[in-house]
């Protein structure tokens, strides 16, 4: 056992990568890159039933995506392919399975351990006695007693069998857990677990525990859901007269009812919400606060403030609730924060078929991001300024009761002054400012009101009656456009 920080984040590639599993590897990683320690990516493969196609791949590459990157274990190299690197491996555990046939038949030999020849015919039956009777559904240990020879001698004529746990039948186990302290449990309601299949493949139980001891892993950090196996697994680490590593089960997630959050793929795919356009930044800061709060007076973190400041110990006992309104709000902030380019960059894409004039096209984009949620939204924030002509059929150009003369009077004077200005100079940087000074001075000396004359202006400029500034959307529209757009309110007013 070395005491280096050695953790394994070890899923299954039965599907995706989903929230829950990527708030395991996130602490995981969290955890070795703050030791210095490991972060190992192994793959539990076992379960040759529920294999998905490309799932290795999807797990790796979405990892990557959120700038989580295992250093020793599975990754894929320069063509894509699934490879491995470190000196502890197979990492795929389904190439491991001659040891782990090995460790079975030696905990058979220990005693701790023993074949099963019961039939799924008879397994099935006890289980509906069982079930009639209301008494919990488990094994009820019959081959318990078989010695081994015998065993032995029906495995040579060919029987089929499996291997089970020979877990003690009375008593309890005191675990410790990293997270939740000590935590007792009763060994009368603990099946004899099956460690080898009848198809000779290790079940979770068997490959995990060992290989989790012969990869020295330091820290088992999990979903709760593997909690009350843990008992099982430590009695393998026993048997062996292994020490077993720490453990930390993970809070569950819960939807915002308190219901177990469902596994439905498109509410918790991890690419899904890529795909969606929420940014790696605001996922990976959303999924850390998921059962845990550095400070408890902050959301927001940086993936290296994270790092620096995990602490396991201080992971919630309690379920942690996803909520979809904090990921928009943390995506809003992220969006917000980023360099005007990376923005631009990121939200262009779903607009730029709608206009060439690309300065024109990034003054617009620009103007709506304090209400991007995803960069997808762009298109409607940005349809009525892009718009060749608007419709004010819709809207009220004139303020309250103000008479449509007073506003095309309104509106004529500043089209008149702002035809003075220079193409260059109405789009440049600071002009909404100007504007906003000569037109209020237009306002004074004319002995206007504000509304009268802002309320015409902004209709007109954006075609409805909740928008940016007028001052804003004369800088963004342009010369021409604005003009254009003007006149078109004087014309509709006629
Ligand atoms: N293969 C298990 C899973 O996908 C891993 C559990 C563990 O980390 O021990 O949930």
């Amino acid at each position: 056992m070395t005491d280096k920080v050695r953790v394994r984040f070890a899923p299954s590639p039965t599907g995706f990568l989903h929230i829950g599993g990527l708030r395991t590897a996130l602490y995981n990683e969290l955890l070795a890159k703050q030791k210095g320690g490991s972060f190992i990516l192994r793959i539990e493969d076992t379960d040759q039933t529920r294999l998905v196609e490309g799932g290795i791949e999807n797990i790796v590459r979405t990892m990557k995506l959120m700038g989580l990157e295992a250093n020793e274990g599975i990754y894929l190299d320069n063509k894509g392919q699934v490879s491995e690197r470190g000196e502890y491996g197979p990492y795929l555990q389904s190439r491991r399975k001659e040891k782990h046939a090995e460790y079975a038949e030696q905990m058979v030999v220990m005693g701790k351990a023993y074949h099963c020849f019961c039939s799924a015919e008879r397994l099935e039956e006890l289980r509906r006695e069982q079930q009639a009777s209301g008494r919990p559904t488990m094994y009820d240990g019959k081959c318990r007693a078989i010695p081994l020879e015998e065993a032995e001698k029906r495995i040579a004529e060919g029987e089929k069998f499996v291997i089970r746990l020979k877990l003690p039948k009375q008593g309890k186990i005191t675990a410790w857990d990293v997270i939740r302290d000590d935590i007792t449990f009763d060994w009368s309601l603990i099946d004899d677990q099956v460690i080898i299949k009848s198809d000779g493949f290790p079940t979770y139980h068997l490959a995990a525990t060992c290989d989790d001891h012969d990869m020295e892993i330091s820290h088992v950090i999990r979903g709760e859901d593997w909690l009350p196996s843990l008992p099982k697994h430590l009695f393998i680490f026993e048997s062996f007269g292994w020490t077993p590593p720490k453990y930390a089960h993970l809070p569950l997630l819960l939807n915002a009812d308190h219901s177990k959050l469902s596994k439905r793929q498109n509410d918790v795919a991890v690419e899904d919400y890529l795909k969606k356009g929420y940014l790696p930044d605001a996922i990976i800061n959303f999924v850390a606060l998921l059962g845990w709060n550095p400070t408890g007076d902050r959301e927001i973190y940086t993936h290296e403030e994270l790092i620096a400041m995990f602490d396991l110990a201080k992971v919630n006992k309690a379920g942690a609730v996803f909520n979809l309104e904090k990921l928009d709000w943390l995506n809003e902030h992220y969006l917000r924060s980023m360099p005007n380019d990376a923005y631009l960059e990121l939200v262009a894409p779903h607009v730029q078929d709608k206009t060439d004039d690309h300065g024109f096209l990034d003054r617009c984009l620009l103007l709506v991001r304090d209400r991007v949620t995803l960069p997808s939204q762009a298109v409607e924030l940005t349809a009525d300024l892009l718009k060749e002509d608007l419709d004010y059929s819709t809207v009220n150009i004139t303020w309250k009761t103000q008479p449509k003369e007073q506003a095309v009077e309104r509106l004529s004077a500043v089209r008149e002054m702002l035809a003075t200005v220079k193409d260059t100079d109405f789009v440049a940087q600071g002009a909404r400012t100007e504007f906003e000074m000569e037109i209020k001075k237009l306002i004074t000396e004319k002995g206007w009101g504000n509304g009268d004359t802002l309320w015409p202006l902004r209709v007109a400029l954006s075609g409805n009656e909740k928008s940016p500034s007028p001052f804003e959307l004369l800088e963004v529209l342009g010369k021409d456009r604005s003009l254009q757009r003007i006149d078109a309110a004087i014309d509709f007013l006629g």
